[in-house]
């Protein structure tokens, strides 16, 4: 008997601890006449591929999915040729770092120490800089001989391959993970603005009973911009919307504003902000070689003709809705060749919910308040939009 509590004891202990994720305590760099070295100091010992990418020059660091038990400030480090960093769930399963170089690289060394009565396990790699026609040649990752599963795509199935009956909405909170988006300046980050927003936003259309909406992610992880374009593919989906809130150099610009696909930028605003959208893959690490190079040219064709008439209408409605509810970006619809808009049968539409470059537009986005005006307003635009579908058959 006391032997089958006894087990019972380590079996229900052994759950929670195979459950728990190895944490990361400490990020530092240091820079030493010969090399930078950047060390990441965990509960456990890691399985690990280091790799370097060109156009811009990083490192990439790819784990095992980590907590980060660490304080903001941690991602602001920077030193010899680490530019800047940033970490977060790149796929799930998979963490990863990012560090931004300040020019070509190599890696020297990557090499895992022991605990010792000062620090946890270390992962520790040691790099330098490189002629930038020497650095191909350096270019092959360092792995773990424990080894790291493959980051897996976030495409997310509408239940369990099921068809609802009723329209499918696909709503597409911006970044997540290693993409923290634009930082406010108060320090808050886009990618939690948009998810609370999102989760808001879903929960006043599921309230109606008449849409199935679907998350492109419903927690703080990455996702590519293809995979977010074919949940809503794969979903059959009526609508896809991005949501995102954004930053401008010129820091007096605020209000909302939405935005449909098009070739050729309505104005340099929103061509800014869709050189800047289009870069999110790239921020996160994501080899953009031997794909076709979709974000430098968006070629549209006439099958998206109709699309793209779906879109606009959506648009108007929702600029109408919005107009004497909340703060309003002047020319409040506008044009450009966002990569997430792309899909070709999905009418798809992305809004800037503010500027989080502005203080009373940050401010706007943190209260509860205004972020209800602006839901209920896009909750009515989808209604009047759908209605007006109906009608047209
Ligand atoms: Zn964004």
């Amino acid at each position: 008997m006391v032997r089958i509590l006894l087990l019972l004891l380590v079996f229900l202990f052994a759950i929670p601890l195979a459950n728990a994720k190895p944490s990361v305590s400490d990020i530092r760099i240091g820079v030493h006449p010969d090399k930078t070295r950047f060390v990441l100091e965990l509960s456990e010992e890691p399985a690990y591929r280091v790799f370097t990418l060109p156009r811009p020059y990083r490192v990439v660091v790819d784990l095992p999915e980590l907590e980060w038990n660490l304080p903001q400030e941690m991602a602001q480090q920077q030193g010899g040729l680490i530019k800047t960093l940033r970490y977060g769930l790149f796929a799930p399963g998979t963490s990863r770092v990012v560090l931004d170089s300040q020019g070509p690289l190599e890696i020297i060394s990557v090499f895992l120490l022991p605990p010792n009565e000062t620090s946890k396990h270390r992962l520790v790699i040691d790099m330098k800089p490189v002629a930038a026609n020497a650095f191909a040649a350096t270019q092959q990752p360092y792995t773990s001989s424990k080894p790291l599963p493959k980051p897996k795509a976030v495409v997310v199935r509408s239940n369990d391959g099921v068809k609802d009956s009723r329209v499918t909405i696909v709503l597409d909170p911006g970044h997540g993970g290693v993409d923290p988006g634009t930082i406010g300046v108060s320090g808050i980050y886009e990618k939690e603005v948009v998810l609370t927003f999102t989760r808001d936003l879903k929960e006043a259309l599921d309230a109606t009973g008449r849409y199935n909406v679907l998350l492109t992610r419903d927690r703080d992880i990455f996702v590519k911009l293809a995979d977010r374009r074919e949940t809503a593919r794969q979903a059959g989906a009526d609508l896809f919307i991005s949501i995102h809130a954004d930053a401008h150099s010129d820091r007096s610009l605020r209000g909302s504003s939405v935005y449909t696909l098009s070739e050729t930028s309505s104005d340099e605003v929103a061509a800014q902000l869709a050189a800047t959208e289009n870069k999110a893959d790239l921020i996160a690490g994501v080899e953009l070689e031997g794909q076709p190079d979709e974000v430098s040219s968006i070629l549209l064709d006439l099958t998206q003709r109709e699309t793209m008439n779906l879109s606009a209408q959506f648009a108007t409605m929702l600029v109408e809705e919005l107009k004497g509810k909340t703060r309003l970006l002047g020319n409040t619809h506008r044009f450009a060749g966002f990569v997430v808009l792309k899909a070709h049968d999905v009418p798809s539409l992305l809004i800037e919910l503010g500027f989080l470059s502005n203080s009373d537009d940050e401010q706007r986005l943190r209260s509860q308040a205004e972020r209800k005006k602006l839901v209920t307003s896009i909750a009515s635009a989808v209604d009047r939009y759908f209605f007006w579908q109906q009608s047209m058959r």
